[in-house]
């Protein structure tokens, strides 16, 4: 089936096949029609599953057809959990709509950024808003936006949402819209939280489930290579010699690490960059269009870039550091094997951190095959600590350090559990503890939330980022 063959007018079609949209994926094939035709809709999809075109092309269509009430409306108003996400969206909106006869004004609005250019940018109303939700809030309490009539609400990545902590700003900015609208609710898992949300905005909707995650894509090969901590910035410079480490996303758990282990690769003359919460957005934003555009080879990042990126074009991802859930180890896998390409995830693990990977595994419900790599064999022990077997696993009660040490002394890494068979045995020398220093206030980062970010700069004269009329 082909997108005209979904209803799409002729410019829409344009531009995805501009694109190299060849056929719509799963999730188009269900969403483009039952959003032309004006229904709710409730899908299961994350990022990946060419969600953004299966909201944004129907919708954008559906601007064109119905105008907006009054010249200060929204028309479409998109909620994403994160400003990469929402500039991200706002650039997909503008690919659409590049071969539309008439113009539609775009404007998205986050935080980390002044509101100044937001507000300017949204007077006079706006077909399609992509905002974060605090942001969101801050520009109606100052009178620069009202979406009391907006057409269709999209809630994209709802689970985040809620992730990020955003449930009051939620159930406001909920109160305010309208009773008449169409809702659609994207998201890749359906915690009570998003359930009971879903439940109560739509109406009526068309429930889209693809089991699209990236533990279902076959794309992605996944692995596991066992060294001592220390070494695994040189193992990590080690496997980038491979032709096909092309463009690299390295995740790390604090933003500490992500400048230190750039710096050592830099130190290596590999193009690296980083990025995690604490940079300026334009920092953010530079580091991931250097990587997009290839000036970076890699970029090492907090579970900042875990969701909602989309980097085309990344065969390989590492965990450097383990991620702290099965969640986040699925998001970040996530990012590559897209859209059809094939990828790898590749994750280290140490002594330290082996107890974790099997609780991880465990959780996963799937074996990652382990692996050594020659001349980075680990010479520490790993530790094991039991499985809780009523799923208390990852913040149950851990082990002090000196039982790990204990253990360590007297067990030994269990085999693998995958059918890869470990490629050096060799005789292993007594555990060596390690240490993995950091400062004090670099604690582990996770995606931040927008929040209530209103700034009362002066900054009338800087470009207008959060803007685009066309
Ligand atoms: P999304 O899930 O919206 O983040 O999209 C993931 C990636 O898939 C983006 O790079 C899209 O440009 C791409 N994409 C979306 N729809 C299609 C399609 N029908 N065919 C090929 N690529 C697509």
């Amino acid at each position: 089936m082909s997108f005209s063959d979904l209803g799409l007018t002729d410019p829409l079609v344009r531009a995805v096949e501009a694109r190299n949209y060849t056929e719509p994926t799963p999730v188009q094939l269900e969403a483009i029609p039952a959003v032309l035709e004006g229904k709710d809709v409730w899908a299961r999809a994350e990022t990946g599953s060419g969600k953004t075109a299966a909201f944004a092309l129907p919708l954008i269509q559906r601007s064109l057809q119905i105008p907006r009430p009054n010249r200060q409306s929204i028309g479409v108003l998109v909620l994403v959990p994160t400003r990469e996400l929402a500039v991200q969206i706002e650039q997909s909106f503008a690919a659409y709509t590049e071969y539309l006869p008439t113009q539609l004004k775009i404007v998205s609005a986050y935080g980390g950024v002044s509101a100044n250019p937001q507000m300017m940018a949204l007077r006079g109303g706006a077909d399609i808003v992509i905002a974060t939700p605090g942001r969101l809030l801050d520009l109606i309490d100052q009178n620069a936006l009202q979406i009391g009539d907006v057409q269709a609400v999209v809630l994209d990545e709802a689970d985040k949402l809620f992730e990020l902590g955003f449930t009051e700003e939620l159930t406001r900015i909920t109160d305010l819209l309208p009773q008449e609208r169409q809702t659609l609710l994207f998201s890749a898992t359906f915690p009570p939280a998003v359930s009971t949300l879903a439940k109560s905005l739509l109406t009526d909707p068309v429930k889209i489930s693809f089991s699209e995650s990236p533990k279902a894509a076959p794309a992605i090969t996944e692995k596991a290579i066992e060294v001592d901590a220390p070494r695994r910035t040189q193992l990590l410079l080690h496997l980038l010699q491979d032709p096909a480490w092309t463009r690299v996303l390295v995740f790390v758990s604090t933003k500490y690490s992500t400048g230190h282990v750039a710096e050592k690769l830099r130190r290596a003359d590999i193009t690296a960059g980083s990025l995690h919460g604490q940079l300026s957005q334009g920092a953010r934003l530079k580091a991931i269009n250097d990587f997009k555009a290839g000036k970076l080879q890699v970029l090492v990042a907090t579970d900042l870039a875990a969701r909602g990126l989309d980097i085309p074009e990344l065969p390989v991802v590492v965990n450097y550091d383990l991620p702290r859930s099965v969640v986040s180890y699925t998001h970040r896998i996530g990012r590559t094997g897209r859209a059809g390409q094939s990828g790898t995830a590749v994750s280290f693990v140490t002594a330290d951190t082996f107890p974790h990977f099997q609780l991880i595994e465990k959780r996963y419900d799937r074996v990652i095959p382990r692996e050594q790599i020659e001349g980075f064999s680990p010479f520490a022990l790993p530790t094991t600590i039991p499985v809780n077997p009523d799923g208390g696993g990852i913040k149950g009660k851990r082990k002090s350090k000196k039982d790990k040490l204990r253990e360590a002394a007297g067990q030994s890494l269990p085999p693998p559990p995958s059918p890869t068979p470990r490629p050096t045995a060799k005789a292993q020398p007594p555990p060596r503890p390690q240490r993995q220093s950091r400062p004090p206030q670099d604690r582990p980062e996770r995606a931040e939330p927008e929040r209530n970010e209103i700034e009362s700069s002066f900054a009338w004269h800087r470009p207008r980022p959060g803007s685009r009329r066309r």
